[in-house]
């Protein structure tokens, strides 16, 4: 209970400068503040990690520092009585007199300040009140275990989650990794093999568009120029047939005269043929009658010998 053994416990460090000392300002002017809302009213220090919250009075966070840390044993600054807050109950019998460094014992719960102050404690009643305190804090280090416990099933529970999350994300991101293993040997296929054959079969469908371009220019040239042979020819057709049918009427003419003419020569032929006939009968018989032969008929075609006739007569 000296307070040099106990330097660094913050209980301590609180509770002693509630002692006078000659380096410390007269007592009750050192202000200890709550954690939580600064009042410096109605303070407690928990007495198993020495945290300063305000009582039920003020802001009530003793009590919450106590809900969240299951930490169940709380010293009323002000008076130095320690509360449980588990059991509901005061819970300190060994207070230390302002002033000095006598142990008291306090009569009762109750919180009469500086009742029986004074009066030294028999060793049997501190050995007692020393089995009291050690009961005490092995049912405090008892909630403690439970509470951590808890805390530690909890994160146990929780690192059991993360775990089952990371495999299943791990194992998401391996399909992943794949679908994208699959994408990647896609795509270079694509751009190693199939882009450029399609690069290629696109250059010879061009070049096969232009030539059949080209072809089709050819092709309409050569049309154009055959259509104009044909129509010369076609001209030359007409002109020729025009011809023909000039020289076939020529053709008719002079045959109608050569008709003529031959009737003539017959005509000459027999009238000649005849005069020496008639000759030859007067030197053998004169006087005689004189049989005279018909003409033989002329030949060739009727239309042109008419036609000849015709023309010849007028
Ligand atoms: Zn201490
Ligand atoms: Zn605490
Ligand atoms: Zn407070």
């Amino acid at each position: 209970m000296e307070p040099e053994t106990c330097s660094g416990c913050p209980v301590c460090r609180h509770t002693n400068r509630l002692l006078p000392s000659p380096t410390d300002p007269p007592f009750g002017t050192i202000t200890h503040l709550c954690t939580i809302c600064d009042t410096p009213n109605d303070l407690w220090i928990c007495l198993i990690c020495g945290n300063v919250g305000c009582g039920r009075y003020a802001g009530g966070h003793a009590k919450e520092h106590w809900k969240d840390s299951a930490h169940n044993f709380s010293l009323e600054i002000e008076t130095q009585h320690v509360w449980d807050y588990a059991g509901d109950c005061w819970v300190h019998r060994l207070i230390r007199g302002k002033g000095d460094d006598k142990i008291m014992e306090l009569p009762s719960s109750s919180r009469v300040e500086g009742e029986g102050e004074g009066d030294l404690v028999p060793r049997e009643k501190l050995e007692g009140i020393g089995m009291e305190y050690t009961h005490l804090l092995t049912s405090q280090l008892e909630s403690q275990r439970i509470y951590y416990e808890s805390l530690l099933s909890q994160a146990v529970s929780k690192s059991a989650a993360a775990s089952t999350a990371v495999a299943t994300a791990s194992e998401y991101l391996a399909s992943t990794q794949a679908q994208l293993d699959a994408l990647k040997a896609e795509h270079e296929t694509l751009k190693s093999d199939t882009l450029p054959n399609l690069e290629k079969e696109l250059a010879r469908e061009k070049r096969k568009a232009e030539k059949s371009a080209e072809m089709a220019r050819a092709f309409g040239k050569q049309l154009k120029e055959e259509r104009k042979v044909s129509e010369g020819l076609m001209e030359r057709i007409g002109w020729l047939e025009e011809r023909m049918g000039e020289i076939k009427r020529e053709v008719g003419v002079v045959r109608g005269e050569l008709e003529q003419e031959r009737e003539v020569n017959r005509d000459l032929m027999f009238a000649l043929g005849a005069g020496e006939k008639l000759k030859e009968m007067g030197e053998e018989v004169e006087g005689g009658s004189v049989m005279v032969p018909l003409p033989p008929p002329s030949e060739g075609k009727g239309d042109g010998r008419k036609g000849g006739k015709g023309k010849g007569r007028k």
